[in-house]
């Protein structure tokens, strides 16, 4: 499946990140998770990828798990920091083999730890990566976009040049890191287009799961909270689970529905592998007609 052929349709096109389980126990419930997820008919399903190469036997079973066992469309990462481009093949090889078809690239960050020495021959840049793939392999090829900018980049305009020449270099649609107000990523696509980016890019949601986690990502990730989620977030009992993913399933929902009401070409829901959030949303789309 190439997910670019799916951008060309004119419904929005829904996909699902998960990353491989990491324990036995996450494991066994993983396939729950899959299953009821897919009874929704997602366009397409993602697996991550860990930097390093570290899990990355997990990620491809994850993604065999998937694809092969499964029968469910199926777009596979690839994280090009610290591994050489021999391991990059091995990888690619084993995906071609497997019959994916589309790869997603970042260049991933330093694993944790200081014990990890990185490939001396490892690319840089997404950018690099994606070229050196281009040149190697014939996968439809995806990139990571930030509607507020990485978090490294010295300025938004500086990260969508960068952005540009990963398209340039071979990308064929970008997935946006998530945000929590709309106009993030309507001026990010308006930016984007002006800078000559004109590949679908495909916004990215994530629901507010638990307090302590939206908190952790959205500094890892710079994705800002804003002040009506914080409101939201300041009148919940942190300790109410149902609550709290009541609260994310409600603002994630109104935000699909902004982002549907003005046409984007799909939602990719990053479910960090829980089901009960990216279902209800999807589900409360589908019974307003919007899906
Ligand atoms: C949808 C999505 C999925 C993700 N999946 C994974 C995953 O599976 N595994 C994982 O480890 N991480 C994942 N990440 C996180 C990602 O790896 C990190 O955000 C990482 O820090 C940057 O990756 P990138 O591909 O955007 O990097 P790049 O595009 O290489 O950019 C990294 C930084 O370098 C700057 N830059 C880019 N090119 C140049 C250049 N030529 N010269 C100077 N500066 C430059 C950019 O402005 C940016 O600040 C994902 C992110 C998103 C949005």
């Amino acid at each position: 499946m190439r997910v670019t052929n799916l951008y060309k349709e004119s419904k929005p096109v829904i996909s699902m990140e998960f990353f491989p389980p990491r324990t036995e126990k996450a494991s066994g419930q993983f396939d729950t998770i899959i299953d009821s997820l897919a009874e929704l008919n997602p366009d397409y399903m993602s697996v991550t990828f860990g930097a390093g190469g570290s899990d990355r036997d997990g990620s491809y079973q994850t993604v065999k798990n998937l694809m092969i066992d499964k029968n469910i469309p199926t777009v596979a990462y690839i994280a090009g920091y610290g591994i050489g481009p021999d391991e990059i093949r091995e990888v690619l090889d084993k995906y071609k083999e497997m019959g994916v078809e589309t790869i997603f690239v970042i260049r991933g960050d330093k694993p944790r730890g200081d014990d990890f020495t990185p490939h001396p021959g490892s690319f840089a840049y997404a950018s690099d990566l994606i070229a050196f793939i281009n040149k190697n392999y014939d996968f439809t090829l995806g990139c990571a976009g930030y509607p507020e900018a990485h978090i490294e980049a010295s300025s938004l305009d500086k990260d969508i040049e960068y952005l540009k020449l990963k398209v340039d270099n071979g990308a064929q649609y970008a997935v946006a890191q998530y945000f929590y107000d709309n106009q993030y990523f309507f001026d990010y696509v308006d930016k984007c287009r002006n800078a000559g980016v004109s590949v679908p890019i495909i916004p990215g949601i994530m629901p507010v799961y638990t307090v302590k986690l939206t908190n952790i990502l959205s500094s890892v990730c710079g994705a800002a909270i804003t002040d009506d989620l914080k409101a939201k977030l300041d009148n919940v009992d942190a300790g109410d689970k149902d609550a709290v993913l009541d609260l994310g399933i409600g603002f994630a929902t109104d935000q699909c529905k902004g982002l549907l009401e003005k046409g984007v070409p799909g939602l990719h829901f990053y479910t960090m592998n829980r089901s009960k959030s990216t279902a209800q949303i999807i589900t409360k789309l589908k019974q307003e007609k919007l899906l």
